[in-house]
């Protein structure tokens, strides 16, 4: 074991990145990074059935999104760990495991699967409510044993050693303990020769010298069979947390079905979300730093990321909240940053004042762009009722007698105020509706310059 700090996170490829598995990537790259270790990317893809075919890529390409790069990954592999495919490791599995057999660690187990469902019938019989494996239960003669030896029908349990206890100190709950008499002798490879998540995560771990391993709280109930499996390779284990669930609004666990929510980074992407807002909102999931300060960049969230702060309780999922983070980047970022993503074609005087505007109220590029759109696809009628009145007529005789400027159009609405004492809403409702032909906008002088002197006048005229 090294004493440099390696995470890791490790994703089955059977689907697209979703916003759980982007907090366990994050924290474990936060971790890393805070400790100038290094994060790791590996796949495990032993469960073929499950498999999705360019899961690996949107894992990763998410994750770049994102702005989370592994330093070691299949496509930039360190090759003194081997392969980053657990698919590409089988060897090794089955070399240590049949290493494990030699020395009595480990041993084939020959139930076919109706003489181990009768085994769990009979203990829940016998009323045992979770099943333990007995290794005697099974009694075939040495013929039958060596008939099922020759065609691979076995599976390859770990021989648990009596009461013995299993405890690590949880970087997030602190100490816990599991008999091995509550797990019993569990497979570590099946009988289609492919090993076990258990068993594969430990021998990828000690391997590649993984020093901690930040993962979701269902694996829980893992750690204590990994542990044995150290114990019994006589391996030094990682240090592990279990981070806390991340619920929904209504406090319950998110779950993949939940539809109330989008729930894969790609959704929030392909919306125009900002990042670094997301990076900066998953961060809190679970987590806090010391000053309670929550918009934090990319770097003062590495140099913070104090694994002490890692939070006991659930943490909720607020898009609100998301959508308040990515505000604030948004904000942050540069006209000329903006229009690379939003190419607009008009003049500079009117592309900077546009997105000075919009960009202090946008959550999203989709949303910039439809703000955009209201100047770009200028409705030809106005579709709110309304009916001429005084300050309308007022307001356009003013303005159409002036060059067309921010000032003068603030000018314009200044005078139409003092000379009929129309203020608030009675007089900026008419004015905004009448030129804009829409309820809402920013700044109304700004508003009405943006829609250029043409439309404005022609709109105007209507009602002087
Ligand atoms: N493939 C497992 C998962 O996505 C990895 C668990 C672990 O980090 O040990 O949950």
């Amino acid at each position: 074991m090294t004493n440099k700090i390696r995470t890791r996170y490790a994703p089955s490829p059977t689907g697209y990145l979703h916003i759980g598995g982007a907090r366990t990537a994050l924290f474990n790259y936060l971790y890393a990074k805070h400790f100038g270790g290094e994060f790791i990317f590996r796949l495990e893809d032993t469960d073929i059935e499950r498999n999705v075919e360019g899961g690996e890529a949107s894992q990763l390409d998410n994750l770049a999104w994102l702005g989370i790069i592994p330093d070691e990954s299949p496509l930039k592999p360190n090759k003194k760990y081997g392969k980053y495919r657990q698919s590409e490791r089988l060897d090794l599995y089955k070399q240590i495991a049949e290493d494990l057999i030699k020395h009595n660690l480990a041993y084939k187990a020959y139930d076919s699967t109706e003489e181990l469902k009768k085994q769990h019938d009979e203990q829940e019989k016998a009323g045992i409510v979770s099943f333990r494996y007995d290794r005697n239960w099974l009694k075939i003669s040495p013929e039958e044993k060596a008939k099922r030896d020759k065609n691979n029908e076995y599976s390859i349990r770990l021989a648990l050693p009596k009461n013995e206890v299993y405890e690590w100190n949880d970087l997030v709950r602190g100490l816990i303990s599991v008999n091995s008499d509550d797990i019993g002798d569990f497979v570590i490879v099946k009988s289609d020769g492919y090993p076990t998540y258990n068993f594969a995560v430990v021998v990828d771990d000690h391997s590649m010298e993984i020093s901690h391993v930040l993962r979701g709280e269902e694996h829980i109930t893992n750690t204590p069979k990994q542990i044995a499996i150290y114990k019994a390779l006589k391996w030094d284990m990682p240090l592990f947390g279990h981070l806390t669930i991340i619920t929904n609004m209504e406090g319950k666990k998110l779950s993949k079905r939940d539809t109330s929510l989008k729930q894969f980074i790609e959704d929030y992407k392909n919306e125009g979300y900002l990042p670094e807002g997301i990076f900066n909102f998953l961060a809190l999931l679970g987590w806090t730093s010391a000053d309670a300060k929550e918009l934090m960049t990319k770097e003062e969230l590495i140099q913070k990321f104090e694994p002490e702060r890692l939070s006991k309780s659930p943490s909720k999922f607020d898009i609100i909240k998301m959508d308040w983070f990515s505000k604030q980047y948004m904000k942050t970022k540069s006209n000329e940053e903006l229009n690379k993503i939003l190419k607009i074609k008009k003049d500079k005087e009117w592309t900077t004042l546009f997105l000075d505007t919009y960009k202090q109220n946008a959550v999203t590029y989709n949303q910039l762009k439809e703000d955009l759109n209201i100047y770009l696809k200028t409705k030809k009628t106005l579709d709110i009722p309304y009916e001429k009145n005084n300050v309308l007529s007022t307001f356009a005789s003013i303005l159409l007698n002036k060059e067309f400027s921010i000032e003068n159009i603030q000018s314009a609405i200044d005078e139409t105020k003092n000379k009929l004492n129309v203020k608030g809403k009675d007089l900026f409702m008419p004015i905004r509706i009448a030129t804009t032909y829409e309820e809402h906008g920013p700044e109304l002088a700004k508003a009405i310059f943006l829609f250029g002197k043409e439309i404005v006048f022609e709109r105007l005229k209507k009602w002087s």
